[in-house]
């Protein structure tokens, strides 16, 4: 009797160990990587409704080095750290900016990309400095770091939100804003697609980009650093970097 209750017990360990590998497998073997895919050339839909870019291709290089697949889910870009801390998705790259506040919610990988805040304008505007800012109207992507400095620094009355860089570039044409702050290389981006408009030269600020990981998983953040800072030597990365944009 003894033994037969044993051997049942051993059986139902078996089984258990069995179905916890089982439900580790599914969920373990693939990264989730959230995204807003409005942000060339870091993320954009393709002919093919493919969501590609720089991040994209970063991410498919660093979920390899895991042996990981890679599921990329699209969404806006101030839901992103929410995603991260609730664990919907398990990293956000999104020419995301290292910012002290963001630190408080989630935690950065190393960095990988620089990028710069810069101003876009009609081609026949009188703002020609960052100084020409006060009493304009400023376009921005809701929740980005041109937002949150904007608002900072010309009060929440005279910056209009967007949902993504596309949308507040297409108010600058009609003429809802003065200026659009955003990202360098998709300011560069949307410039070549609307004619009629230019960046201006001064710099608005310049900043890293990194992945942010839930504060929760240690784990993942180690290993994406590992990952990233080998294609970094590798050369890897900036040969991602390098597909997507040519030096001037
Ligand atoms: N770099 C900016 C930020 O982190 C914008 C990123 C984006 O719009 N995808 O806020």
């Amino acid at each position: 009797m003894k033994t037969i209750k044993k051997l049942f017990c051993l059986l139902t360990i078996m089984c258990l160990v069995f179905a916890c590998a089982a439900c580790g497998s599914s969920s373990d073997d693939t990264l989730v990587m959230g995204t807003n895919a409005a942000f060339p050339p870091y993320e954009f839909v393709d002919d093919d409704g493919n969501i590609v870019g720089i991040d994209a291709e970063i991410a498919q290089a660093v979920a390899d080095k895991l042996g990981k697949k890679l599921e990329i889910k699209d969404m806006e870009f101030d839901s992103l750290l929410t995603a991260v801390q609730s664990g919907s998705i398990d990293f956000a790259l999104a020419g995301m900016t290292v910012d002290e506040e963001r630190k408080l919610t989630v935690d950065f990988s190393d960095t990988y990309a620089t990028g710069v805040q810069v101003i876009i304008v009609p081609e026949n505007s009188a703002i020609a400095t960052v100084d020409d800012l006060t009493g304009k109207k400023i376009g921005v992507q809701a929740g980005t770091t041109g937002d949150i400095y904007c608002t900072d620094d010309y009060g929440q009355d005279m910056v209009k939100q967007f949902n993504n860089g596309a949308l507040a570039v297409a108010a600058l044409k009609n003429g809802q804003v003065d200026c659009v702050v955003i990202d360098n290389e998709p300011a560069k981006n949307f410039v070549k697609a609307n004619e009629g408009l230019k960046i201006l030269d001064t710099e608005y600020a310049v900043e890293d980009y990194a992945a942010a990981i839930s504060k929760e998983n240690k784990e993942l953040q180690e290993d994406f650093n590992k990952a990233l800072n080998e294609l970094k030597e590798e050369g890897k990365i900036q040969e991602i970097i390098d597909k997507y944009i040519t030096a001037e």
